[in-house]
């Protein structure tokens, strides 16, 4: 009777915390006890027989439910713009902003990895040993581009959302029906996704905790200046692009932008994944008055094909590979490279891990051996929380751009701002 009475009352006080700060708290106190865990014998095998299976479990339902959050929410966004034209337009303007951001971004990666090498802080190694990579197979341009269009991955997806929302918007009259039906679907889908959100402090304690223990502080060993130069260039890259965009194109501040985005980031942190991030970017594009039908179609889209993070990580982990192979890389070398990155981009997933498989095929196009992922494997999911983190912010920052140019200013905060 006490026990139910006292859980009562807390989970009374927690319904009370916003969930940006329960997130922020479990970030904490997973950090907390996957460190403590990592001391004694045991710990380790602890959080990973009881912990990590919560934050797999969660993971996976949210994986569940993504495909159709995908699908519907694209038709929702195409169908609520009304018309093809509308929709040509902002698809326009969203791939526009998605290319801008990923050049400076791979500018940012490259600048920043150069002079790390030329400052002789990447090591020098001897990678002849027999180091081989598990899913080397994918290593040609034209096999990821080929990828791209046969199995059921988000890109086939979004193609397919789209023709079913155009072909909706072109039968009239007669397409009503079929929106309404799909418009049910995505309410239901929005409800259980909401749902699902609700357990994510749980999930985020129990897999940073599992990664804290996991990675220990062995992690911050010869590739230190590897992850240092990484997450110099996402912090960076995203505090002066993402804060010009901003102050460019809408009338937010980039303290309100990134305040606002703070929620998703942690999800994004914790999760290295952008497309199970895609709910909790959208209730953030929700609170600075992005339009819904724009976020509905900009977000899953760039929670496919954007993917600034990983264009700084790749830039940073070609140079470093080369460095370590002992291959110096031309100035056109590097706009390949740049050019490569863009097509990886589309061709990168947005679900942990999943650059590292695209990293080949860049390697592979400066002639760099692909065996020599390997020197990072071991710490990839370390560079992957970053690099999500900025892939799902270039993501909201090109949602709230393209809104605020279609002229639904951000008008809440905008005049909350006027006021202040
Ligand atoms: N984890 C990244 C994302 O979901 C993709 C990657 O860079 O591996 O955006």
């Amino acid at each position: 009777m006490l026990f139910g009475e006292l859980m009562s009352f807390f989970l009374n006080k927690i319904k009370k915390i916003s969930l940006a700060t329960q997130i922020f708290f479990a970030l904490f106190l997973g950090i907390i006890v996957g460190a403590i865990c990592c001391t004694f014998a045991g710990g380790s095998a602890f959080v990973l027989n009881f912990l990590k299976p919560i934050g797999t479990i969660f993971i996976n339902l949210l994986k569940m439910i993504v495909v159709p959050v995908v699908f519907l929410s694209i038709i929702d966004g195409i169908i609520s713009m009304g018309d093809i034209k509308r929709l040509g337009k902002i698809g326009l303007k969203s791939i526009l902003c998605f290319l801008v951001t990923t050049v400076l971004a791979c500018i940012t990666g490259l600048a920043l990895s150069s002079g790390f090498s030329f400052a002789g802080l990447f090591p020098k190694l001897d990678i002849s040993s027999n180091v081989k990579l598990e899913s080397s197979s994918t290593s040609g341009f034209a096999d990821v581009i080929a990828g791209l269009f046969t199995g059921p991955d988000m890109l086939t997806v979004i193609i397919v959302a789209i023709i079913v929302g155009i072909a909706i918007l072109k039968c009239g009259e007669k397409g009503k029906p079929a929106a309404k039906i799909l418009d049910s679907f995505y309410v239901v889908c929005d409800e259980i996704t909401r749902g699902i959100i609700k357990f994510s402090p749980i999930a985020v304690f129990a897999m940073m905790s599992w990664i804290i223990s996991a990675q220990g502080v062995k992690i911050i060993g010869t590739l230190a200046a590897a992850l240092l130069c990484a997450y110099l260039g996402y912090i960076v890259f995203s505090v002066i692009v993402y804060s010009i965009f901003i102050s460019v194109f809408t009338k937010l501040s980039p303290v309100t932008f990134f305040k606002n985005s703070f929620p998703a980031m942690i999800f994004a942190f914790t999760s290295a994944s952008s497309v199970a991030t895609i709910p909790v970017s959208k209730e953030c594009c929700r609170k600075m008055g992005v339009d819904s039908s724009i976020s509905s179609f900009v977000i899953p889209l760039g929670a496919t094909v954007n993917m600034n993070g990983t264009a700084i990580y790749q830039c940073v982990a070609t140079v470093l590979l080369a460095t370590c192979c002992g291959v110096s890389l031309s100035i056109e070398q590097m706009l390949f490279i740049v050019t490569a990155i863009i097509a990886a981009s589309v061709g990168t997933a947005g679900v942990p891990g999943s650059a590292t498989i695209t990293l080949a095929m860049v390697l592979t196009s400066v002639g760099i051996p692909v065996d020599a992922i390997m020197i990072i494997y071991g710490i990839d999911r370390i560079f992957d929380m970053g690099r999500t983190v900025i892939n799902i912010t270039g993501d909201i920052l090109c949602a709230v751009c393209v809104s605020s140019m279609e002229g639904n200013s951000q008008k809440s905060l905008f005049w909350k701002r006027r006021k202040e």
